[in-house]
């Protein structure tokens, strides 16, 4: 069971369906030119993470024939599969080099992780929802991504096992960074997150200088689903604004 519903409160647009049919890798190699790239994103790695994870794989079948199209798409338990662009400058903000132990929080349908996994050497993603833990990775382990973990957890603790990180993307929206994942970071770390509610959002970068000390840049307005669980939104303070 999903256990409540985010729907209608992430501003999911649902864009036009493609009007001539093209196969799914045309698609993909189009969507990275023109929304990744076309939009400033040129990391040559990232790039070619995008040009080869299937995003319609991890889509409701249903909704395979918009997977390359230019917006987020709903998945089960009422969350959402992010923008490409989204994904694609989140996992760019965490420069990542091929070594480094990534954390997300957030699964949802696992696109973000398989990225992910392209570019780092282990990543631990936690989703709160165990329908779609399961289902994420179910995915990733047909498709070949090995080096992805996938918990069904209250992501607001992070994941202390395997911490220090060197780079943590949260992709639903937070009050505040969770004090767990600041902690959670190594010296020299990243965590990516967006700080905001129903009424707005921007995306944040936090860099852990030293023991004690984080640098915070406020980068772009967002819309995300909302961070539940211990330091995440309760439901009464996700309403519609009136
Ligand atoms: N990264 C995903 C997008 C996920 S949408 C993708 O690539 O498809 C945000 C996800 O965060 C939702 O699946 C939601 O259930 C999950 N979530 C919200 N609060 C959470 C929490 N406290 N711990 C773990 N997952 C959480």
């Amino acid at each position: 069971m999903c256990g409540g519903s985010d729907a209608g409160v992430s501003g999911v647009i649902f864009p036009r369906r493609r009007q001539v049919a093209m196969d799914d890798e045309t698609a993909r190699l189009e969507m990275v030119e023109l929304q990744i790239k076309g939009r400033g994103i040129s990391s040559p790695r990232l790039l070619a993470a995008l040009r080869q994870v299937p995003r319609h794989e991890f889509v409701p079948a249903h909704l395979q024939g918009l997977a390359y199209d230019d917006g987020p798409l709903p998945i089960d338990c009422g969350q959402t599969i992010s923008q490409p662009y989204i994904v694609a400058i989140m996992t760019d903000l965490l420069n990542l080099t091929g070594e480094e132990t990534v954390l997300e929080i957030g699964t949802g349908s696992g696109y973000q992780a398989a990225v992910l996994s392209c570019l780092a050497g282990q990543v631990y993603s936690i989703e709160r929802h165990e329908v779609l833990a399961a289902t994420a990775r179910r995915t990733l382990a047909a498709l070949g991504y090995h080096n992805v973990q996938v918990h069904a957890a209250d992501g607001c603790f992070g994941w202390p096992v395997a911490a220090p990180y060197d780079g943590i993307l949260v992709t639903a929206a937070a009050p505040r960074p969770p004090q767990p994942l600041l902690e959670q970071l190594a010296v020299d770390g990243r965590l990516i997150l967006p700080v905001g509610g129903r009424g707005g959002q921007f995306l944040e970068r936090w860099i852990r200088c030293d023991e004690k000390n984080f640098e915070r840049e406020i980068l772009f307005p967002v819309t995300f689903v909302p961070l539940r669980g211990k330091y995440g939104w309760a439901e009464n303070e996700w309403e519609p604004a009136h």
